[in-house]
């Protein structure tokens, strides 16, 4: 379970060269805070070889929405995954804020993830014996802050995402959409440098998507959080600034949209 990577940094303390995380200092949105060189990662199974991420080359600014999009298989998920520094590259370099993820051993990157990096999952990854605020509130356990100040964080950000009135609500007494709000919320508490989401609306039906979609780029906008989403859905893509198409483990396409602000629908249209 992801939480284990909390745990177990947890446990043995210490934050080492990692440096502060700058999300909240630094404002000028022009600069980069991932960049990935010359990543490739080949899976092995016996004598097999199964090339999943092929030479990939990106630079995603702070504060920018990306959507990676591509087929099933075409990667997406082992690129997510190494960003977080889940996974080892077998060749290449990643920077997230100017500390290199590619090289830092396990201890350390789990400390680093508690500290710059929130995760929304496909299957919302709740823990089924904890109550929505205590959900969100865990991230907060390992930044060592006082239980009630957890649960007031907890409450306020549960509110900002429509569940004020389902506080105490285990995640089986949810629907699948609430869940997922429970999960952005947790993902969002800790005001990490970066959200990733990894088919985060795979599970869920149009209409909540359009809202899952929708709340988590405002937060993201909000905080000025870099947010990566991975998909394989075109219709996700309209809500990115940017699009990064992966075919067969290689960037194929990148490119940045235009955004109308739907919200106003044409109040707003000349500014
Ligand atoms: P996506 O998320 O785009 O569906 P993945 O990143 O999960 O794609 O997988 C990319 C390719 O790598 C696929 O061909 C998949 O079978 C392979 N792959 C992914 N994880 C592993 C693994 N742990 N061991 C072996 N092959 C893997
Ligand atoms: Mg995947």
């Amino acid at each position: 379970m992801w939480y284990t990577h909390l745990v177990h940094a947890h446990a043995r303390g210490g934050l080492g060269e990692i440096p502060e995380n700058t999300n909240n200092t630094n404002t000028n949105i022009n600069t980069c805070i991932i960049k990935v060189r010359d990543l490739s990662k080949i899976y092995r199974i016996g004598k097999e070889r199964v090339t999943a991420l092929d030479d990939v080359n990106i630079e995603i600014k702070r504060g920018e929405v990306c959507c990676i999009l591509g087929v099933s298989g075409s990667g997406k998920s082992t690129l997510l995954n190494m960003l977080a520094g889940l996974e080892k590259p077998t060749k290449g370099d990643i920077t997230i804020d100017r500390y290199k993820i590619s090289a830092a051993s396990e201890k350390k990157l789990a400390v680093f993830r508690q500290k710059y990096i929130g995760f929304v999952f496909q299957s919302y990854n709740l823990i089924p014996t904890l109550t929505a605020e205590e959900n969100v509130a865990l991230p907060l356990v390992f930044r060592r802050i006082w239980k009630r100040k957890r649960m007031r964080m907890s409450r306020a950000i549960l509110k900002l995402v429509g569940l004020g009135d389902r506080l105490k609500h285990r995640p089986t007494q949810m629907s699948g959409g609430q869940q997922q709000r429970v999960g952005i919320a947790r993902a969002f508490v800790s005001k990490p440098a970066v959200v990733f989401a990894d088919e985060p609306t795979g599970n869920l039906d149009s209409k909540t998507t359009a809202e899952v979609m929708e709340l988590m780029v405002k937060m993201a906008k909000e905080n000025n959080l870099t947010l990566v989403i991975v998909t394989h859905e075109r219709d996700i893509a309209q809500y990115a600034d940017r699009i990064i198409q992966l075919k067969d483990g290689k960037v194929t396409d990148d490119y940045r949209i235009e955004r109308t602000d739907t919200d106003n629908s044409g109040e707003n249209a000349n500014e």
